[in-house]
């Protein structure tokens, strides 16, 4: 019975609940009904000891009908106010959750996502797309040179410029340090290719402007194609591969996995287009 009557009021709901307005209305509906059954049954109850006690100043069935009519109108209107109050409450719980949810996929520095929703996104692909590992050029020496703030700046400028290339249909995320990792999806190889080519030449043509000082930096790639047959682990490998092979035929350029012994560097999209092709 007891147990009965606390499932009976209780909100079974997740926060995450498509059909949590439509849970709500039935929770308020619920508190209303409690609510003014109890106001009633409570002011009868005291009409009643009143009563018997000869203490009531009206006659007994004209003090039960107020009591009656005024269960109605106080009840409803707490539980109105207080269901009004919870629905808020609710809300704003709402969107601290997803809040917390955006900032626990997103990197702080840059803004860009952060490994954990690259990850995430990476084992929800299975084919059509490229895995691209950014890797800034020399790093270390701007922050030696500059400081680590100069660094941070660098980042934060080579993030954007990566972002802008790509845009929101690929998943950008920063995978720690002055490292980048990128799934190009959609569209034939040469056109990944292509874009991740594009993101190269803006990082070679950023000037950051650090207290008075330029700072230029390039960024080494290495790529490798997401096939079902290959696992992700294998896939990053390789592209981990290409990235180190890039890194030491020169810097500045792109390795692809699929050619180890081809490490391209193109100046512009379009020999990054027949290089790919
Ligand atoms: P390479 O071309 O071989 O990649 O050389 P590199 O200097 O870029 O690579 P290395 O791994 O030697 O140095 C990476 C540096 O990045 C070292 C580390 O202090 C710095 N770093 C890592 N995370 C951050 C960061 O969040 N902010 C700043 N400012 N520096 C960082
Ligand atoms: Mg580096
Ligand atoms: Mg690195």
């Amino acid at each position: 019975m007891a147990d009965g009557f606390a499932k009976f009021i209780s909100l079974d709901m997740s926060l995450s609940d498509q059909g949590r307005g439509q849970t709500l209305r039935s929770f308020a509906m619920k508190m209303v009904f409690i609510s003014i059954s109890l106001s009633i049954v409570i002011s009868l109850a005291v009409i009643l000891i009143g009563s018997a006690l000869g203490l009531l100043p009206v006659p007994l069935a004209e003090a039960v009908s107020y009591s009656i009519a005024m269960g109605w109108i106080v009840g409803g209107l707490v539980a109105g106010i207080l269901c009004t109050v919870l629905a808020k409450a609710i809300r704003q719980l709402r969107e601290s959750q997803a809040e917390f949810e955006r900032l626990s996929r997103t990197d702080t520095l840059s803004g860009l996502a952060n490994r954990r929703a690259f990850n995430q996104a990476f084992e929800d692909i299975q084919n059509n797309a490229s895995l691209a590992i950014f890797d800034l050029d020399r790093f270390k020496s701007i922050n030696d040179n500059f400081g680590h703030s100069a660094g941070d700046l660098v980042i934060k400028r080579v993030a954007r410029a990566i972002e802008d290339v790509f845009g929101d249909f690929h998943c950008v995320a920063r995978l720690g340090g002055e490292e980048f990792g990128v799934i190009v999806c959609g569209g034939e190889r040469k056109d990944r290719v292509a874009l991740i080519e594009m993101a190269r030449v803006r990082v070679a043509c950023l000037s950051v402007n650090f207290e008075g000082n330029l700072l230029q930096t390039t960024v080494s790639v290495g790529i490798a194609e997401i096939e079902p047959s290959r696992s992700k682990h294998d896939t990053f490998a390789l592209a981990d591969k290409a990235l180190y092979i890039a890194k030491a035929a020169g810097r500045n350029r792109l390795c692809h996995s699929d050619g180890f012994a081809r490490v391209e560097r193109n100046e512009t999209v379009g020999m990054a287009l027949q290089a790919a092709s």
